[in-house]
């Protein structure tokens, strides 16, 4: 019998495999995966934009689509997000960690709303949108950003630091956004 020898020859092979598994190839994999994920990410998060502007009365069509389409936008997708913004009556206001849960409502993380927007600034350019143009790119967003980012810092305690983190960090951002509109 032989079983046990090939057993212990197995994890012997399993083990120096691991040992050499982080490769450039691997990492390129990696890479190629996000990008993709990235570009689906783009093209849904492009249909529910014209989704949502098909759905106003009257519908808008995208050469109207202005800013504040895109902040009111904003503000719609709140509905879906899964983060807790404490409002300011809340004893939890400020607390990063809190010991129970409250009411406050969730919303969409400033990181997601901020990657949505540059997904969506790409993606209207590659429509045909001219930068000038371009309602994502519009100053006031940034300013929207920029209080919904200070707001939620505020609310939850979380100073927004800039993170340089690996890759895997970048995931994070995607959470929130799935929306999933209403039939
Ligand atoms: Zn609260």
């Amino acid at each position: 019998m032989s079983t046990e020898g090939r057993k212990d020859s197995t994890e012997a092979g399993s083990s120096s495999r691991t040992a050499a598994g982080s490769s450039a190839a691997a990492d390129q994999q990696q890479a190629s995966a996000a990008l993709s994920r990235y570009e689906s990410q783009k093209k849904r998060d492009w249909n529910t934009f014209g989704q949502y502007l098909k759905n106003q009365t009257p519908p808008v069509a995208l050469s109207q689509c202005n800013c504040n389409h895109v902040v009111e936008f904003m503000r719609y997708l709140d509905q879906f997000g899964k983060t807790k913004v404490h409002l300011h009556g809340c004893v939890f206001f400020g607390q990063p960690d809190p010991p129970a849960p409250c009411t406050c409502p969730l919303r969409q993380a400033w990181g997601s709303l901020d990657a949505l927007i540059g997904r969506l600034r790409a993606a209207y350019e590659e429509h045909g949108g001219s930068p000038e143009t371009n309602p994502f790119g519009n100053g006031a967003i940034r300013v929207y950003l920029r209080e919904v980012k200070e707001c939620q810092a505020k609310a939850r305690g979380i100073p927004y630091k800039k993170k340089k983190r690996k890759r895997s960090q970048l995931k994070g951002n995607d959470e929130d956004n799935q929306p999933k509109l209403l039939p």
